[in-house]
């Protein structure tokens, strides 16, 4: 082992609190729940666990905001500038951002480095975009003249989860912001630490008290109460597909609008004549990067029978290599699941795989880490379709590997699942790479390359990876929906009913 296994960033919080119309405050109750190092499973500190009547102050002071402050009526320009400011403040920290994010998930710090630019450039994108919005207009010469307005529509409910806390946050703010809503923010309850940076990062640039609240919490009681609240139309909502699914009944009450960013199982298809090579890195960092705590993962590599047991024996090999280390040293490529209660969840996962498909690599504890939620990055091959492994999410560093001997039966295996977020195809024959990425039933799908977005793109599932697309002008459509003015440039017709005269 090359450094400790666990490394406490200086300075943490004594208590994690809740931010509502300005302030740090505690739960009304007191109530407050403890909060885990993944590294060592011991408890660093406590969070407020916000209750119905925190969700209640923060929603009020976000419905003040909206209502009698100046932040959706600005001109799109001056929203835009504090949105720069946002993405600069959040740069300035990106040290801090990294080791708290590190600390609290159990990402390597390496790839918390990254989250930092990724979250600021969601600012700078949206800033961006709000001022060089324009919306349409539909001319009917001499009669009629529509054009199109957007209007904020109130307080948007944010909850997220846990897997890149700060840059999904940010995923949701930046557009929340930039289209005049005001927000509640609900952060994970297993990683609440970095979410506490916002308050000071929101004020340094400029955003007006309210605009921003953030409530702490246990997902059944303050993300529900959040949903549950009447005086919240919107609710942008990123986990699993269950708590989507609850969320959904649940907003049936006031018929909120709701975008459901949820689970997925992507499948990586490899044919035979692709460059093995590239194909193999990428698939070996989409799985096992973040911890393979990642929505997009590619979790299922299909693989061309020519090709596949050389495919198989290699990813087994790079697997085996792979660095599982604590979350703070640089070396560190697979770090700490993010608690115990999914670390069992991904054991058992693990251990449902032996009796269904034969293990190459991992599945176990390393001996280096006796503690803390480590596991090896684990290698399945010879997966069958009906197995759990190759149907269920895992969310862990976990790859089913199965073979395929034609185009139509790897179009079938990659779309013989539930989810319907991600998809990869690896090929150098032009016409089939995109036969088979048309056919790929997947909100977003990479043609010889891993997970690179373009902010300006559809993002977003199907099948029950998710309902409704964000991305680019999507998101603006969803916390500042489209409103029509039909002007009439003439007299219109109108049926004269009451006068007595008789239709022409
Ligand atoms: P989760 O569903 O357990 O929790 C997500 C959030 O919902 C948390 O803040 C939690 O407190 C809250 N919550 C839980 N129960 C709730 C309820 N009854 N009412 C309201 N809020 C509630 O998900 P997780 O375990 O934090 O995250 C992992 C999941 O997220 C995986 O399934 C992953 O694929 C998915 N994910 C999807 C995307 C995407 O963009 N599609 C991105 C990242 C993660």
């Amino acid at each position: 082992m090359t450094a400790s296994a666990s490394h406490r960033p200086a300075d943490l919080p004594e208590r994690i609190r809740h931010f509502i119309g300005g302030e740090q405050v505690d739960s009304l109750s007191g109530a407050t729940f403890e909060v885990l190092d993944p590294a060592t499973n011991l408890s660093y500190g406590t969070a407020a666990a916000g209750q119905a009547e925190d969700v209640d102050r923060a929603v009020l002071a976000a419905r003040n905001a909206f209502t009698d402050g100046p932040w959706p009526g600005l001109e799109a320009r001056a929203r835009a500038r504090i949105l720069y400011r946002i993405g600069d403040a959040i740069e300035a920290r990106e040290q801090r951002l990294a080791e708290l994010e590190s600390f609290d998930t159990g990402l390597p710090i390496t790839q918390a480095k990254g989250q930092a630019k990724r979250a600021a450039e969601n600012f700078r994108f949206f800033g961006d975009l709000i001022v060089s919005l324009h919306d349409e207009s539909y001319s009917v010469p001499g009669k009629q003249l529509n054009y199109v307005l957007r209007k904020p529509t109130g307080v948007a409910g944010l909850i997220t989860p846990w897997n890149t806390p700060f840059m999904l946050e940010s995923w949701k703010l930046a557009p929340a912001l930039a289209s005049g809503c005001t927000v509640v923010l609900k952060p994970a309850e297993f990683t609440p630490l970095s979410a506490g940076l916002w308050p000071e990062i929101l004020a340094d640039a400029g955003l007006p008290e309210g605009v921003f609240n953030l409530v702490n919490g246990i997902g059944e009681e303050a993300g529900q109460a959040l949903v549950d609240h009447p005086s919240v139309p919107l609710i942008s909502f990123t986990g699993e597909t269950s708590t989507g699914q609850l969320i959904m009944q649940r907003s049936a009450a006031h018929l909120k609008g709701l975008s459901m960013e949820l689970g997925g199982k992507s499948p990586v298809v490899v044919f035979a004549d692709a460059d093995l090579d590239a194909a193999l890195d990428s698939a070996v960092f989409g799985v096992f990067s973040l911890n393979g705590e990642r929505c997009t993962a590619g979790s299922r590599v299909l693989v061309e029978r020519a090709r596949y047991e050389e495919f198989a024996a290699r990813f087994a090999e790079r697997a085996k290599n792979v660095v599982v280390g604590p979350p703070h040293d640089p070396a560190t490529e697979v770090g700490a699941l993010v608690h115990p209660e999914h670390y069992r969840r991904v054991l058992g996962y693990v251990e449902l795989g032996r009796t269904e498909a034969t293990l190459l690599a991992g599945g176990s504890r390393p001996d280096h880490l006796p503690e803390g939620n480590y596991l090896t990055p684990t290698v399945f091959a010879d997966v069958k379709p009906d197995a759990r492994i190759f149907q269920e999410e895992i969310f862990g560093p976990v790859v089913a590997l199965t073979p395929f001997d034609t185009e139509a039966e790897a179009i079938a295996l990659a779309n013989d699942v539930r989810y319907g977020l991600a998809g990869y195809v690896w090929t150098s024959d032009l016409k089939r790479g995109h036969r088979v990425a048309g056919s790929i039933d997947a909100g977003m799908v990479w043609l010889n390359s891993h997970n690179v977005r373009d902010l300006r793109t559809p993002f977003g599932g199907v099948k029950s990876s998710g309902v409704g697309h964000e991305g680019g002008w999507r998101s603006i459509d969803f916390y500042a929906p489209e409103h029509i003015v039909h002007v009439a440039l003439g007299d219109v017709p109108t049926p004269r009913f009451g006068s007595k005269e008789l239709p022409k």
